[in-house]
């Protein structure tokens, strides 16, 4: 008789939702089968003495480095891997990329609902049509186009589809309801793997609405972008807006039906592009998932669910949708690629364009960068033949571009802030019944409250940060960090009541708006004004309308939507952007003064743009207007090249804070002292490879009663930053991050602050 063999140990290296790089090992959890422990599955586990927490399984060995007594896992969640293998992939990756400890990068690639334990949803409510419904003419329902569309959907899905399916092909529960009440349809349980069948490939193939003839330039951007199908290419499609850089995507994913490719598309904000959802859903008789911050917990375990199964074979959603996995993916298309939504700001700083880049390498399939104003990063690889360039300078359908005019407003009296100039043009505009949009980059009432008589202004108690007036809450409001106080009545220094309100801000121009032009409706457009989502999509129908009105708001108003109505944009004050600290300033007014000339106007109405400036010689605004976009990137990359900025550098930032001013600057210190050290371990040969500097205050010191500090790190090669950092990172951990000292590591900041 053989001996019974010994099975070698089995260690569980696993990722924790902690802020640490390293893996914790585990012992397997008492009777979990050796073949559902596969990298990418969630695990219970204990840490410490009673928590218990969620973690990944990264990778199974033999071995353990660890010298204590290895814990059981306490549960296994999944039977296979939560990924498929190539996202799988692009999220190890970009755990090293950005430094990020891997169990926050994937606890930040799931959905709330699976972050928390839950399983992916497999059974769900849903409809299916009667035999009465199957066997009834559509005709019968002529008085409601929306049963006659759901009706058609249901006959044509015998089996029954989800409610969550049916909402994404843009038909509400009531409309189910009247439909159940006519008993042509009955509500059911379904097991959502069996009624979500994979879209039947003929109704893939067969349109709503028959695609536009190509022009010759979209038809050459089609076909080069399609012929990559099987590859990975990057695309930069650079088309002024109008141009049809949308028709492109549209003809694109329907290509793709032929092999049942998924097409994943990336915008900036959800909420701002109706009219972007509202063509792709008249094009395709397939649903179209979405995915955004506004969905409830279900509905997004539901897209994650569709877009893994395949299902869903076009995904429209922001930021973080760049995690959801793709059972067949066959494009990737980021729009309004220049956009800074696309960068995480905080926890886990990541740049979703950059990593659906990575994905879309892994993945072999092309990507598309679409915008009218495309980021420097990109046209620098454009430049260097990293990317292909491909340009639709036309606008489809024969509209005209916008004009731009600059009002020197020096030594001129301003009504407002505006110009006489300006606001005889409004009144004509108004007068021809076409609208205006006029955009000020400063939320509240006024962004000074000073006392007159002793010239005290109120700042903010936890910032370096004056504290904004909000008129109709009676507020004084930070815009840092949230804090908020009644609005006083007398000056806290000197007791008198003399306070006033000094500069603008959209609140304040709202009032002086409807003063100045009585009898037109007057819009604001700001986070303040706005509470939800169906509040923005009312007030964006109202306008559609057409009535002469103004439209007053913050830069939100340059995103997404269409005007077609307004034909003229004020900018009322283009100075900020032209002399910030921030070297990044002129690319983003240059791109908001493109974007809102290209939102506004349309084929009989051509729109105008005028913008009020200090510096009407500024050599940044006379390129942006004369030679146009491309010319003035041309310029600004001159100018970062000499500076030796990005994209000529590559530059991570160390950001820490805390309430004394000590411990911050003792971490900064010691970090940099660490990294000198290992600068000179690493590039003996070329001690100045990574230069670092700081630590330095930020721009904003205090915030939210934190001090803050920053450290510089700028490079020429990426690889030895990465170097560095690979090298620096287990130091910078062996800090805790808590209340006493919170730090972070952002790899490739777009702010420096
Ligand atoms: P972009 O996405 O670049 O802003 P769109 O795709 O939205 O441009 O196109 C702008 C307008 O032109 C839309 O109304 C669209 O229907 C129309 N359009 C696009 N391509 C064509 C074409 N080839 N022929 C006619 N009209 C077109
Ligand atoms: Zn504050």
């Amino acid at each position: 008789m053989t001996p019974p063999t010994i099975l070698p140990r089995t260690i569980l290296h696993c990722a924790l939702p902690i802020p640490q790089q390293r893996l914790f090992d585990y012992l397997p959890p008492y009777g979990a089968s050796a073949e559902h422990l596969q990298p990418g599955v969630r695990l219970k586990v204990p840490v410490g003495g009673k928590r218990v927490v969620i973690g990944f399984l990264i990778r199974i060995s033999n071995h353990s480095e660890w010298t204590e007594k290895l814990k059981h896992a306490h549960e296994l969640l999944d039977h296979s891997p939560l990924w498929p293998e190539l996202l799988w992939q692009t999220l190890l990756w970009a755990s090293q990329y950005y430094h990020h400890p891997l169990g926050d990068v994937l606890n930040s690639a799931l959905p709330l609902k699976l972050r928390k334990g839950g399983d992916e949803p497999l059974a769900t409510s849903g409809f299916r049509a009667t035999t009465l419904g199957i066997s009834c003419d559509l005709s019968v329902l002529f008085r409601s186009a929306r049963q006659q569309k759901a009706l058609r959907l249901l006959k044509e899905h015998p089996q029954g589809l989800t409610v969550t399916f049916l909402k994404g092909a843009g038909i509400d529960l009531a409309t189910l309801r009247s439909l159940k009440q006519k008993t042509f349809v009955e509500d059911i349980a379904v097991p959502r793997f069996a009624s979500n069948q994979p879209v039947n490939d003929d109704l893939a193939q067969a349109l709503l609405e028959a695609p536009l003839t190509l022009s010759s330039q979209q038809a050459v951007a089609f076909n080069q972008i399609f012929a990559a199908r099987d590859h990975f290419h990057c695309f930069c499609l650079d088309g002024i807006t109008g141009s049809g850089k949308t028709e492109v995507y549209l003809q694109l994913i329907h290509a793709l039906q032929k092999d049942h490719r998924q097409t994943l598309v990336l915008v900036p904000e959800i909420t701002l592009t109706p009219q972007t959802i509202r063509r792709f859903r008249a094009r395709f008789r397939f649903p179209i998932a979405l995915f955004h911050s506004e969905l409830s917990d279900n509905e997004k375990a539901d897209t994650w669910t569709q877009a893994k199964l395949g299902h869903a074979r076009v995904i429209i959603g922001t930021r973080s949708s760049v995690f959801l996995p793709l059972k067949n993916p066959g494009l990737i298309i980021i729009d309004e690629e220049h956009d800074s939504a696309f960068k995480q700001q905080e926890g886990f700083f990541y740049s979703a364009r950059d990593l659906a880049l990575m994905r879309a390498h892994k993945e072999k399939v092309p990507i598309v960068l679409g915008s009218a104003t495309p980021s420097l990063e990109t046209l620098h690889n454009c430049q260097m033949g990293k990317y292909t360039h491909l340009v639709l300078d036309q606008r489809a359908g024969g509209s005209q571009q916008s004009r731009y005019k600059v009002i020197d407003t020096r030594n001129r009296v301003l009504q407002f802030g505006l110009s006489d100039l300006i606001i005889d043009k409004i009144n004509t505009t108004l007068a021809a019944k076409q609208q205006v949009m006029v955009f000020l980059n400063r939320r509240g009432y006024a962004p000074i409250l000073m006392c007159h008589r002793c010239g005290y202004h109120l700042p903010c108690p936890h910032c370096d940060a004056k504290l904004t007036v909000h008129k109709k809450q009676q507020q004084l409001r930070c815009h840092h960090c949230g804090y908020q106080a009644p609005l006083p009545h007398q000056c806290p220094q000197c007791q008198h009541d003399e306070l006033q309100f000094m500069g603008q801000g959209t609140e304040k121009l709202e009032g002086h708006l409807q003063a100045l032009f009585p009898g037109y409706e007057v819009l604001r457009f700001d986070r303040d004004a706005l509470r939800n989502k169906q509040h923005l999509e009312q007030q964006l129908l109202h306008i559609d309308q057409g009535h002469p009105m103004l439209l007053v708001g913050t830069q939100m108003l340059s995103k997404g939507h269409h005007f077609p109505k307004v034909t003229l944009v004020v900018i009322v004050d283009a100075d900020a952007g032209l002399f910030s600290l921030d070297f990044r300033a002129s690319e983003h007014l240059a791109q908001l003064i493109i974007q809102v000339g290209g939102r506004a106007g349309r084929a009989d109405l051509p729109g105008e743009v005028w913008l009020q400036t200090r510096q009407p010689q500024h050599p940044v605004l006379i390129m942006l207007l004369q030679k146009g976009y491309s010319a003035f990137a041309q310029f600004i990359l001159q100018e970062r090249q000499s500076a030796g900025l990005p994209p000529y550098s590559h530059l991570a930032l160390l950001r820490a804070e805390a309430v004394q001013d000590e411990p911050v600057m003792e971490f900064l210190t010691q970090a940099i002292a660490q990294a000198n050290t290992l600068v000179q371990q690493l590039f003996s040969d070329q001690p100045h490879r990574v230069i670092i500097q700081g630590p330095v205050p930020a721009p904003m010191a205090r915030r939210a009663g934190y001090k803050r500090y920053q450290v510089l790190l700028q490079t020429q090669q990426r690889a030895a930053l990465h170097q560095l950092l690979d090298k620096l990172t287990p130091f910078l951990e062996s800090e805790p991050r808590n209340r006493r000292l919170r730090w972070s590591l952002d790899v490739d900041p777009i702010e420096l602050y």
